[in-house]
């Protein structure tokens, strides 16, 4: 029930602002510090996005004990595990902590990263689903981008926490990043709420590119958006990137940069093919022809055409016929 939730809200917000206490003004704070200063991380950013720290020792339980809680409730939130004793015990431990909020702005779960690399343990870890927190329907920074697409008219998807704020640094604040998942149909939704135009900028690894044609299935079946991509060079994730050629150069990328959803598949098809050996060569042809048969747009199919005819001398009313087999095998 409502109370509840806002019980929930409140044990979040108080551990938000007891993470970033020790992140910027402790000693226990003082390497993660270092870290985020390290990749890049402002102070001003540091405040806006509520980053914290979780350190090695108890930190919340202690804090809450203080102030007769309800341990039925703290058992709930997502903020501690039970041992087998059924004590309570801190969650996150030696973790840098990224807020989570809802599209109201308030913090709903968390998710930590290690501060130092670790065989046996993930990477991130987020908060377990909750009554609060529901990782299917949550998109990082969604509370901030939203607003953000009153001037950009347009909203970015990432991948990671510190691809959105390699972005946000750079002056491109309308991202978004799911929360280690892949996108989901509710994430869609909220998306399609409030930007028509969106634009995935997932890593440029083999997986963040397998993603982006994951995405771009699933945001296109719906018919609501006008899709790009922002494709970046050498495999390198946004926040590599920004590290690598400076925020300016993101910025610039992000805004002349788009690369239309059949220019990223022509790229896609291409990936691990040798197009000067024909068994490829007819391969990429086939998935070429079957992607343009989708496209409702004349000129578009015309000119993709022409292309391909162009590149392997082939005869472009063969490929046309082709291609209109194909469309109306899709009626
Ligand atoms: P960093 O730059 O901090 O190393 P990243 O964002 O580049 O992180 P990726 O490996 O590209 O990390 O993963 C993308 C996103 O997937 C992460 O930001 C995080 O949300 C999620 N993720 C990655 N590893 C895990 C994991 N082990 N468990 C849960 N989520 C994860
Ligand atoms: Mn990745
Ligand atoms: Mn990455
Ligand atoms: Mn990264």
């Amino acid at each position: 029930n409502n109370s509840d939730l806002n019980i929930y809200k409140d044990y979040h917000r108080e551990a938000a602002e007891l993470y970033h206490h020790i992140l910027v003004n402790t000693q226990l704070g003082e390497e993660a510090l270092d870290y985020l200063h390290g990749r890049g991380l402002t102070d001003d950013l540091i405040e806006e996005f509520q980053l914290g720290y979780a350190p090695a020792k108890k930190l919340l339980l202690p804090f809450f004990d203080e102030h007769q809680p309800d341990y039925q409730k703290l058992r709930k939130s997502g903020l501690f595990v039970e041992l087998k004793d059924g004590q309570l015990s801190d969650r996150f431990r030696e973790r840098v902590m990224f807020p989570i909020c809802n599209a109201a702005g308030q913090v709903i779960a968390f998710s930590g990263r290690l501060l130092h690399k670790n065989e046996t343990q993930p990477k991130y870890l987020n908060s377990p689903e909750t009554e609060l927190f529901n990782k299917r329907d949550i998109l990082f920074n969604f509370d901030k981008a939203k607003n953000a697409v009153r001037n950009e008219k347009s909203i970015i998807l990432f991948e990671g926490f510190m691809d959105v704020l390699a972005a946000y640094r750079s002056g491109v604040k309308n991202g978004v990043a799911s929360m280690g998942t892949s996108l989901t149909e509710q994430q869609v939704y909220s998306l399609a709420r409030v930007s028509k135009k969106l634009s995935i900028c997932y890593d440029g690894d083999q997986p963040g590119q397998d993603a982006t044609k994951r995405a771009l299935e699933l945001l296109g079946s719906l018919n609501r958006f006008e899709l790009s991509v922002i494709s970046l060079p050498e495999k390198l994730d946004p926040d590599e990137y920004v590290g690598k050629y400076g925020e300016e150069k993101f910025y610039e990328r992000v805004h002349s940069n788009l690369e239309s959803e059949l220019a990223f598949y022509l790229r896609y098809y291409e990936q691990g093919r040798n197009l000067d050996n024909e068994h490829d060569q007819l391969a990429y042809i086939d998935d070429v022809l079957k992607k343009l048969a989708q496209s409702n747009d004349p000129i578009e199919r015309d000119l993709y055409l022409n292309r391909l005819a162009q590149r392997f001398n082939l005869d472009k009313a063969m490929l046309e016929t082709q291609l209109t087999d194909l469309r109306s095998a899709l009626q």
